[in-house]
């Protein structure tokens, strides 16, 4: 498993894909939002990018905290308290544990249940958790399978991509969105889009290194 010295550089490309994606992510939350998100979430990264060299010094579930609270006190929007929640719940989840791949899938489950929980949503209401449940169920099962490292980058690849896809075919139930009726059938959800971007980020480089 990565150690947090990753963390710099994980960050430095998740800003360039999500920057790549600026006008694509603010079309699609133009669509059925407010246009925000892509704001939101820049607003977020580039405070973690403000102190990546002080992430880099601390454990996993310090980097963890610290990045909900970076992120919960500087993104604003729904997705600012949602993904806040995630981090500072794996924070809360990887305390005094060794960090591997099992101890990770574990941990990553916890902080979706806690989005689950933070904004009263499951899968299937057109939100970002439509990519964040399918990417931790996969993982809990390729773990608990014992599948390669590869295999398991390889799953969690293609259910945030299906995940995200997926989105497009649903009405909205909660956010923003879930005022406009089936207006929002035909879109993809703008967390839904980031969250698929940055995960699918993160396996690139894994899986490159
Ligand atoms: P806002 O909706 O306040 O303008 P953003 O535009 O930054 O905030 O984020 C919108 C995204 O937040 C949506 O695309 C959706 O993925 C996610 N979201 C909104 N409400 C919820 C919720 N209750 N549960 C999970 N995700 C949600
Ligand atoms: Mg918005």
């Amino acid at each position: 498993m990565p150690k947090t010295t990753l963390l710099p550089d994980i960050l430095t490309a998740i800003q360039q894909t999500i920057e790549q994606h600026n006008i694509e992510i603010t079309e699609l939350d133009k669509a059925i939002g407010d246009g925000d998100h892509v704001i939101n979430l820049q607003r977020g990264l580039d405070a973690l990018s403000a102190i990546s060299d002080e992430l880099a010094l601390l454990s996993w579930s310090q980097a963890f905290t610290k990045i909900g609270m970076t992120l919960m006190s500087t993104m604003g929007g729904a997705s600012g308290s949602l993904f806040g929640t995630l981090f500072i719940s794996m924070g809360k989840a990887a305390k005094d544990i060794t960090m591997n791949a099992d101890n990770f899938a574990m941990i990553f489950a916890q902080g979706v249940e806690s989005v689950k929980l933070r904004g009263k949503a499951d899968i299937g209401e057109k939100t970002m958790l439509d990519t964040l449940i399918p990417v931790a169920n996969s993982l809990l099962d390729d773990v608990e399978q014992n599948v390669r490292l590869n295999t398991l980058l390889n799953n969690v690849n293609t259910q945030a991509i299906q995940g995200m896809e997926s989105t497009r075919d649903l009405l909205a139930t909660k956010g923003r969105a879930s005022f406009l009726g089936d207006r929002v059938i035909g879109h993809v959800d703008a967390g839904a889009r980031t969250s698929q971007l940055m995960i699918c980020t993160v396996v690139g480089l894994l899986a490159g290194s």
